[in-house]
């Protein structure tokens, strides 16, 4: 068995947290998610991940409400920093070592966001997780997933969604002739819009050639599958 990835970053919506209820974190779905990464991480793949925080606060939502953009975009970067720590405490039940990085800083939580300590942390062996976003309003966590991915020279972006296993040519939910995309190139999801990502984070993907491949969460072992390469969801860019 050998992975096709040696260092990745995977992309946790805060979402795929929540579970069934869609708010909040379940218990039971991290312990899972983190029962995946373990699994991962013992293959020796270097493991980042970027979480969202969905499940807990979306900075469009506080500015539908009239409240100043940045302010609410600052409170959904600081929602990351939580999910973080959730992930971080069921990764370290299962023996994994662990560190938080934050680009927002808060020493008392987490470490700041240094890349070549991060770097450093992956060849040690210890899953790393990116809090905070960008530490920029106006951005997403797909966003900073790209960046990261950039910065630490990863070799895929592994995007988690919850419940949807890849990019498809219409909505599946409402269009039943909606058809899965084995394989896309970046053009496509900027020109026809496909709301894999935003188009920031698909941008700077398809400016750095970072393949990003796009599957479902919510299957047991899919994370290992991605790893070791198994045709599942949809592969952009590559
Ligand atoms: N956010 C931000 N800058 C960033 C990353 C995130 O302002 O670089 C804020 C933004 O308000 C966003 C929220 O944090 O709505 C949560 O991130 P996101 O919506 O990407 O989470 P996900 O959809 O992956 O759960």
């Amino acid at each position: 068995m050998i992975p096709k990835y040696r260092r990745i970053v995977l992309k946790l919506s805060g979402e795929a947290l929540a579970g069934q209820h869609g708010f909040g974190i379940d218990p039971a779905v991290i312990r899972d998610i983190a029962r995946q990464i373990a699994d991962v991480a013992k293959l020796d793949v270097q493991v980042a991940i970027v979480v969202g925080a969905g499940n807990i606060w979306r900075g469009a939502t506080g500015s539908q409400m009239g409240m100043d953009r940045a302010t609410a975009d600052y409170m959904g970067m600081l929602a990351t920093v939580m999910n973080a720590l959730a992930l971080q405490d069921a990764l370290e039940k299962l023996g994994v070592a662990t560190r938080v990085q934050s680009s927002i800083h808060m020493s008392e939580v987490a470490e700041p966001y240094i890349r070549r300590r991060a770097i450093r942390h992956l060849e040690k062996g210890r899953v790393v997780i990116f809090a905070g976003g960008t530490g920029n309003p106006f951005f997403s966590t797909d966003t900073t997933a790209a960046l990261r991915a950039a910065e630490i020279e990863a070799e895929v972006i592994l995007m988690a969604k919850n419940g949807v296993d890849g990019v498809y040519t219409a909505d599946p939910q409402k269009d039943p002739t909606a058809t899965k995309y084995a394989e896309l190139d970046f053009m496509e999801v900027l020109k026809q819009g496909l709301g894999v990502m935003d188009s920031t984070a698909a941008s700077l993907c398809k400016d750095n050639d970072i393949p990003i491949l796009v599957f479902n969460i919510n299957e047991d072992g899919n994370i290992l599958r991605a790893v070791m390469g198994e045709k599942i969801g949809t592969l952009v860019g590559k």
